[in-house]
């Protein structure tokens, strides 16, 4: 029997994974959950001895019920490959007394990368199974990170094509020098002349377009995207929860069963989500340890179970959580209103209209799996220097997040004997300034290649290729468009 799934919106209406990946959305605007979280069927013996390629299909078989063993396994061969810097994928370094789980070892040295190396395989063998016969097309607004690694993953990648359109003005010259140098023969990028939100619109407006769809199909392609929010994102997520615990049990670091804590910097909600399917599928853990930024949304939720986004948006040297809506939450929302979808699509509905909704007591209570706290951007930075200084392991302003948070947590619950995981989610050559200036304010002086090369020498870690190849790189797209003009320009690229 294939495991079905269903929007948090309306329960009525089932659809197969594949279904689920290639639609993305639901049509109500609600997002695909499974019917039931399957449990892991293999012990942790078996485990302890796989590789990460093995641990992904023991994991994500049990979600993606109506792929074939050769199609899965083909999808985890293809992402999980020498695009990854080590073959651990996703190793573990043990520094004052954590053990940080590094996700940072893809093609933009980032977590996002993850789930976007394998996304495109799924989705075009989605395609296939589905006798979908044109090509997909991936439209996607980017205000810097999430276009690249959706580009990385889609390079090259058969029966697909990918248009990122991003602010001309509006992202660091580090970010667009690493869009415009992206390779592969189906890679697209255009800066529009206007803001983040005017392209997203755009796009949107895209793919609603009854006539450009037409249009579309004539000429053999459709739209899909690659949210965060799809399915195919989120299960490949709680692959390296399972690998991690695994992994500890091998190295003798716990004891069977013996439970663990698990610590996410959080901003959509999508990674910390996933740490919380693991945990349903009977992996050991005792808390889910969520970690905000100033823009303390989901902090505030967990202590007072209001969900209010009518605040100031404050811009951190965390970007990547950076968030007022955390879109994944309602999947969690969901599920402690006991999956009522009628109780989940009210709270949503208020979201829109007034920015807020409040749980009620019976649901607050369900979220005891949870700890929430943030930390300020002087907290941030005092983690990178002290980590730095006691231990000589330099993180990311992300993943320092979660570091500051976990020091709240010990110090406030007293737990400091339950081993702990803390998600790395970058390489601090992604945000070498930031982690520069937190270890010391001397370095403000220095040039930006200059630091990427002092980091290399404080860390003693080699400087990524991914770093590498922005500083040499060729620049291969040279678009640029009006708002008004996106369309054209998409028809240009597709329709010879
Ligand atoms: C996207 C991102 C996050 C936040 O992850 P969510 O799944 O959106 O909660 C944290 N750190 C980095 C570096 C990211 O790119």
């Amino acid at each position: 029997m294939d495991l079905l799934y269903s929007s948090t919106r309306n329960s009525e209406k089932k659809f197969t994974a594949s279904q689920a990946i290639l639609k993305g959305l639901a049509d109500d605007g609600g997002l695909f959950v499974p019917e039931s979280i399957p449990a892991l069927d293999v012990s942790i013996e078996e485990l302890s001895k796989m590789s990460y390629q093995e641990t992904a299909y023991a994991v994500m078989k049990k979600f993606l019920t109506d792929f074939t063993e050769e199609e899965l396994k083909n999808c985890i061969d293809r992402a999980y490959d020498s695009k990854f810097d080590t073959p651990q994928i996703a190793p573990l370094v043990n520094a004052d007394g954590a053990y940080y789980l590094e996700l940072f070892h893809g093609s933009t040295i980032a977590f996002k990368d993850m789930a976007l190396s394998i996304l495109p395989h799924l989705l075009t063998t989605a395609a296939k199974k589905n006798n979908v016969k044109n090509d997909i097309v991936i439209l996607t607004a980017t205000s810097g990170d999430t276009g690249k690694a959706a580009m990385a993953g889609f390079a090259d990648v058969e029966g697909t094509q990918i248009i990122v359109f991003y602010p001309k003005n509006g992202v660091s010259p580090i970010q667009e020098k690493q869009m415009l140098t992206q390779k592969g023969a189906n890679t697209h990028v255009v800066g529009i002349h206007g803001n983040f939100d005017q392209a997203q619109s755009a796009v949107k407006k895209m793919f609603n377009d009854k006539d450009l769809e037409k249009v579309m199909d004539d000429a053999g392609y459709q739209f899909s995207s690659a949210n965060s929010i799809n399915i195919g994102r989120l299960v490949p997520q709680i692959v390296y929860y399972v690998y991690a615990y695994a992994k500890l049990y091998a190295n003798g670091d716990i004891a069977k069963d013996e439970k663990i804590n698990v610590v996410v910097p959080t901003g959509n909600f999508g990674n910390i989500l996933a740490a919380f399917y693991a945990k349903n599928m009977g992996l050991p853990i005792a808390k889910l340890i969520c970690a905000s930024n100033e823009n303390k949304v989901l902090y505030d939720f967990f202590t007072t179970g209001e969900y209010n986004k009518n605040r100031e948006f404050i811009l951190t040297n965390s970007p990547s959580m950076d968030i007022l809506i955390s879109s994944n939450l309602e999947r969690l929302i969901y599920r402690i209103a006991g999956n009522d979808a009628a109780k989940n699509a009210g709270l949503m509905k208020e979201l829109s209209e007034t920015g807020k909704y409040t749980v009620t007591p019976e649901m607050k209570e369900k979220l005891t799996d949870f700890y929430g706290n943030y930390t300020s951007e002087k907290e941030t930075g005092e983690a990178i220097k002290k980590l730095y200084e006691d231990t000589g392991y330099v993180i990311d302003t992300h993943t320092a997040v979660a570091a500051g948070v976990y020091d709240k947590y010990k110090k406030e619950t007293g737990d400091t004997k339950t081993k702990t995981v803390i998600a790395s989610t970058a390489s601090p050559f992604k945000f070498t300034r930031s982690v520069m200036e937190a270890i010391d304010s001397k370095y403000a002086s220095m040039g930006d290649f200059e630091l990427v090369d002092e980091l290399s020498k404080i860390a003693n870690v080699k400087v990524p290729q991914a770093i590498e190849d922005i500083r040499s790189a060729k620049i291969l797209h040279d678009t640029e468009c009006d708002v008004d003009k996106m369309e054209d320009t998409v028809k240009a690229f597709l329709i010879k």
